[in-house]
């Protein structure tokens, strides 16, 4: 069951959420568009097409302190903050609700999600999109609160207790409005059957389609920083003038890096560029799905659409016989 509310009305839902969290929500940038701290309505773009970064740097940020020590005493560094992600799309909300299954019991990603609050917005596909196929087009309990667009007005649907306070506030209703399911439906340009590509991505191991990605990718790396679901990381000493004082520091890494599988005595597991390339894909649309039943993948499109060489991940799951 939803409630509708009038467009002019959500700067007052806006308002009313501001006094609990900081909120973060999409804004222009000169030419593109990204999440950042808001304080006022009349930045967010409601209807922005994608941003650069997903806000996964609003829940593990790109480099965070995760102890700090001082003459032979050490003290974690828990978060604190109450945080609203505001206005994301259905991939990057159900791609929070996948990481969820794999960082819930961390100590410092759980000290922010269980503080959130998320709200959804509808979105217009554009061309590299396919959430339809990874099945992070539907509405998920990841959503405290979604705002489905209609012609002059949203649809709230509330999925949790601090949704479904919002939606009991006078700005929505009193009209409801019954629907069986709320998702992004639209026609996809590629569809894939991704647990077919999975099922089959280690049997086709030495497909000649690894070595030919590998031969134009500059390993810059781009793709997993802006995906919403690359979440490696690295754990890195920095002490200062004083050895006795510093910090240690949880900050995002990559699998496509030379150094990422290097271990001690210098052995590297994924020396060329096609095992690493070819490790993304088994990820997150095999090994992941063995392990939560869904891909690590939400067919958001950024990959693509920031690769510097043009790689096209859904040319490559095509070619991976998946379409
Ligand atoms: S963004 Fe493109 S060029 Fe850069 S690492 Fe990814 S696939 Fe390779
Ligand atoms: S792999 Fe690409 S399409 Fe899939 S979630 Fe990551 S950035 Fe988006």
């Amino acid at each position: 069951m939803g409630k509708k509310i009038k467009k002019e009305n959500l700067e007052k839902l806006f308002a009313d959420i501001g006094k609990e969290y900081k909120i973060i929500a999409p804004i222009k940038k000169r030419e593109n568009y990204v999440f950042a701290e808001v304080e006022d309505f009349s930045e967010i773009v409601l209807d922005y097409p994608m941003t650069i970064l997903p806000p996964k740097e609003f829940i593990m940020p790109y480099k965070e302190p995760i102890f700090v020590f001082e003459n032979g005493e050490f003290g974690e560094v828990i978060p604190n903050e109450k945080i609203a992600l505001f206005a994301l799309h259905m991939c990057d909300v159900n791609a929070i609700g996948r990481l969820d299954f794999v960082f819930w019991n961390d100590l410092y990603y759980k000290a922010r999600r269980e503080k959130m609050l998320i709200v959804g917005i509808s979105c217009k596909p554009i061309e590299t999109c396919f959430c339809k196929s990874t099945g992070a087009n539907v509405l998920t309990n990841t959503c405290d609160l979604f705002l489905k667009a209609e012609e002059d007005y949203y649809v709230g649907f509330s999925m949790t207790e601090k949704g479904r306070k919002l939606l009991s506030q006078l700005y929505f209703g009193p009209e409801t409005v019954y629907v069986r399911e709320v998702k992004i439906d639209y026609d996809e340009k590629l569809q894939f059957d991704i647990y077919a590509i999975g099922k089959r991505i280690l049997e086709d191991y030495n497909n000649p389609v690894w070595e030919e990605t590998a031969k134009n990718c500059l390993a810059c790396t781009n793709c997993t920083l802006v995906c919403p679901l690359c979440y490696c990381f690295d754990v890195i000493d920095e002490t200062f003038v004083v050895p006795e004082e510093g910090k240690r520091i949880r900050c995002w890494d990559s699998c496509l890096l030379l150094s990422f599988a290097r271990v001690a005595g210098g052995h590297n597991f994924r020396k060329d560029l096609k095992a690493r390339y070819r490790n993304v894909y088994t990820h997150k649309f095999r090994t992941f799905v063995d392990e939560f039943g869904v891909p690590s993948c939400v067919g958001c499109g950024r990959c693509t659409t920031f690769c510097p060489a043009e790689i096209d991940m859904r040319e490559i799951l095509f070619r991976l016989g998946g379409a």
